[in-house]
């Protein structure tokens, strides 16, 4: 098992030669560069809770004008926001956005670490953050990063002091940071982290203020900063033709999913940092002021010292090449330092340079994208030195496998190349990020091994051993196997080589919801990763259940291909909510996998497989009408969740609304955040209207509005005004108001165990005044907050009904939450059945 420190040190080595994309080609500037870096000993960590929290400008910055080891601590993976670019939600938005985050700090030079704590949505405050996650298991990681990343200055970008005022979440991760700053020092405290890494002292602790903190720019020119550093990051870097501001627009425009792409901005620009925790820096402008950052900060350190900073100063930029004796030197040097850590760290680094001076190129990739356990495959090895330097290989080896014994001098610039075999074992576990490998909670991801926790991804699959020795002196190089191949309108592009079960299989729908005793289809398709997969699919499921075949076999010649295999489900008569999973058997092993690809140009292309499953859920449900128009809003589930309890669904452009165009509809439903994505839909509210005058019912689901509650004006018949109202926790009591009307008792009577079950949140944006029209239904709050009572508000208008719901109907529908489905389609039926 690699150590922690090894980890670490994987990610420094992962700055030069990235696990999963092409190998970064170092010009002599970037070789420079590291050089400098080599020559700084310190280390500051950022901390938030989200990606995008990031202040890309502090972190490059740091790490390229300060030179430091910089790290930036994402509590979450971001599970919890929406997707611009693609399909990916939670678990697979966190992975995608995990990849968004490594791709900011290829272009920022800073390194990436997380908690196990999972974004699971909005939260108002820091108790319900920290009752949702485990705190202690939080405090814990936060710790463990500390103890092993041994951050000199730790910089957070919140406020702990102001809890309510932004996202739970901020606000728990300064406070985590400010409790760890005090623990991690403390051997009492997790000691069990301690068989595995020391206790560790940050000197400082700082919040990255601004005026965003003070609510105005006019109030923080005005407040006090004698307790502040002020930075100013727009320096000019010569030697990358790039402003450090503009090194940082490019590092968080790779938050494209969550629509960060922005333009550059050049010239000076002020960071704040409020001093927490440590002595006053005597420069205002450096954080690490009075903490040595030179090589005399380790004991024996003196000696690399005086060979890099001189070699620092005489750099050749035409002929690095030549630098190797020095380098060979300080590597033997720092190989005498007492100091594990910046041993090990600087090792790594100092070797990264060794190979860029020389061009020494070493690659293993793989002859195919994966492979199975107990298979094997053919992999490229290529080695070139493009220096005069006497370099030799001695042997190749890869991780549990063959060695390849060559002894051959490298001459200049003629390449040698010759293929291994690479075996993979049997019990070799499959590629997937390690975090989703075991069940979490809503709060948590489950990682079992310590010394993964922290990390950004899963380690590679396999890694190639390079011996080599430079003018007589021995060293060692690992490498990932990748993926190398080209496509003709992308041009040459890398990936993981990955480990993945001989077939996978995938259910379409991940909720089945069975309104009636009537059976359905289950289609599962089935995907080979082998040639000649043969084998046999069972379909597990939950008591009372019962399907049509209890076996079926299946055959698919070729790899990639894929065959679709149906069981016929029919459910229980009395409610229940069970899952289906599919279960293959090929050669006596049992696989029930899925596997999703995550392919965007800025990310390596991830592949996650995760257990196949589909939730079934038997509703007993009445409904009246039949066909319902829905006008799309920013984009929901909704329609597909009512086409499973038997509505016909027809979607409306609202551009074709005209007058009558909505008659043919029992009911018309707006989608989420309609009025606000669809600047247009305003000046349809005439036939809106009318449709409800002559007897329609209209839903309209949230929209948004700013902090002055303006922009959504005349969305009613009577006067009703959006607010910014939302009960986030999603198990909060529920009150039926108005227990006689019929939108709670016909067809289906609700009770508060219909509000039992929902996810991530009760509902947002309700609106706050209304007039005596409306009656409101329901009445709810978050824990010591005022009852709101706007969540679904009803009024009768000519012949029907007009309605207006915050409820968070767009996650419960499709997560299939029974109660949720009720209410809906109660307030569908409104009035029908007596009409009819
Ligand atoms: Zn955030």
């Amino acid at each position: 098992m690699r150590t922690f420190l090894a980890s670490i040190i994987g990610l420094l080595f992962f700055h030069n030669a990235l696990i999963s994309q092409a190998p970064i080609k170092s010009s002599a500037t970037d070789i420079y560069h590291s050089l400098q870096k080599l020559n700084f000993l310190g280390t500051a960590l950022y901390i938030a809770a989200h990606p995008d929290d990031e202040n890309t400008r502090l972190i490059s910055y740091l790490s390229n004008e300060v030179k430091a080891q910089t790290g930036y601590l994402s509590l979450t993976r971001g599970d919890g926001g929406q997707n611009l670019i693609g399909p990916e939600l939670r678990e697979l938005l966190g992975t995608l956005r995990t990849q968004e985050l490594l791709a900011a700090r290829r272009i920022d030079g800073g390194e990436q670490f997380f908690t196990r704590a999972n974004d699971f949505g909005y939260s108002k405050h820091p108790n319900e953050t920290l009752k949702i996650w485990d705190k202690e298991a939080v405090l814990n990681d936060v710790v463990w990063i500390i103890r092993n990343f041994k951050p000199d200055v730790i910089i957070n970008r919140f406020d702990h002091r102001s809890p309510g005022s932004t996202h739970g979440h901020h606000t728990s991760s300064a406070m985590l940071s400010v409790e760890a700053f005090d623990l991690a020092n403390d051997p009492s405290v997790f000691p069990n982290q301690l068989e595995s890494t020391e206790v560790w002292q940050p000197k400082r602790l700082f919040f990255n203020t601004s005026w965003w903190f003070y609510g105005s720019e006019d109030k923080f020119l005005k407040a006090n900063k004698s307790n502040m550093l002020s930075l100013d990051v727009g320096v000019y870097y010569p030697l990358k033709g790039l402003s450090n501001n503009e090194i940082a627009a490019l590092a968080s425009s790779q938050h494209l999913c969550q629509g960060f792409g922005r333009l550059s901005n050049r010239g000076s620009e002020k960071e704040y940092l409020e001093l927490l925790k440590g002595n006053t820096p005597k420069d205002p402008t450096n954080v690490f002021e009075g903490i040595d950052t030179s090589w005399s900060r380790v004991e024996g350190g003196e000696a690399v010292g005086k060979i890099l900073y001189a070699l620092e100063k005489e750099f050749d930029f035409t002929n690095p090449a030549k630098h190797l004796p020095a380098l060979l030197k300080a590597h033997k040097a720092i190989q005498q330092l007492k100091d594990a850590y910046w041993r090990s760290l600087k090792t790594k680094a100092l070797e990264n340079i060794i190979l860029d001076i020389n061009g020494l190129y070493l690659e293993a990739s793989a002859t195919a994208p994966h492979m199975y356990p107990g298979g094997n495959l053919p992999i490229n090895i290529e080695v070139l030195n493009r220096s005069s330097n006497a370099i030799t290989l001695k042997s190749v080896s890869i991780a549990n496998g063959q060695e390849e014994h060559k002894n051959i001098v490298l001459k200049e610039n003629d390449k040698e190349s010759f293929q291994m075999n690479l075996d993979i074992p049997k019990n070799t576990p499959y590629t997937t990020p390690y975090w989703l490998i075991e069940k979490g909670s809503i709060g948590m991801y489950t990682v079992k091994d310590q010394e993964l926790i922290g990390r950004p991804e899963s380690p590679a699959a396999f890694e190639v051993t390079f011996e080599l020795t430079l003018n007589g002196y021995p060293m060692r190089i690992k490498k990932p196997v990748v993926y190398r191949y080209s496509k003709p309108d992308k041009g040459e592009l890398y990936q993981d080589f990955v480990v993945l079960p001989k077939a996978s299989a995938s259910i379409k729908d991940k909720v089945l919801i069975f309104p009636n005793d009537q059976p359905k289809l289950i289609p599962i398709t089935i995907r080979a990763h082998k040639d000649n997969l043969k084998g046999e699919i069972q379909l597990h499921y939950g008591k009372g259940w019962e399907v049509d075949k209890e076996v079926q076999f299946f055959n698919i010649e070729k790899k990639g291909d894929q065959t679709t295999i149906s069981f016929q489900l029919s459910p229980p008569t009395e409610e229940d909510e069970s899952y289906v999973s599919p279960i293959i058997k090929v050669n006596g092993e049992e696989i029930s996998k899925e596997l999703i690809e995550i392919s965007y140009d800025h990310i390596p292309k991830q592949t996650v497989l995760l257990p196949t499953e589909t939730k079934v859920v038997r509703i007993n449900i009445d409904k009246a009408g039949e066909h319902i128009g829905y006008i799309v809003g920013a984009g929901d589930d909704i329609p597909e969740s009512l086409e499973q309890i038997g509505y016909k669904v027809h979607k409306i452009d609202p551009m074709t609304i005209k007058s009558g165009t909505l008659s043919q509809f029992d009911a018309v439903v707006v989608g989420i955040r309609a009025y606000n994505v669809n600047a247009d839909l305003k000046f349809k509210q005439p036939f809106l209207m009318d449709y409800v005058k002559e007897g329609g019912n209209l839903i309209i689901q949230y929209n948004t509005v700013d902090r002055s509650g303006k922009g959504m004006e005349n969305l009613a018949p009577y006067p009703l005004s959006l607010s910014r109202d939302r009960v986030t926790e999603e198990n909060s009591a529920v009150e039926i108001l108005a227990k006689n009307h019929p939108v709670v008792t016909t067809p289906n009577i609700i009770t508060a165990k219909d509000f039992d079950g929902w996810v991530q949140e009760r509902g947002l944006y309700f609106p706050d005044q209304w007039s005596k029209e409306f009656t409101p239904i329901l009445s709810m709050h978050d824990q010591g907050e005022e009852a709101l009572k706007g969540s679904l508000l009803v009024a009768p208008y000519g012949k029907g009904y007009y309605m207006y719901t915050g409820l968070s109907f767009f996650r419960e529908l499709p997560a299939g939450v029974p109660g949720a489905f009720k209410l809906f389609a109660n307030m569908l039926s409104l009035d029908k059945r007596e009409k009819q």
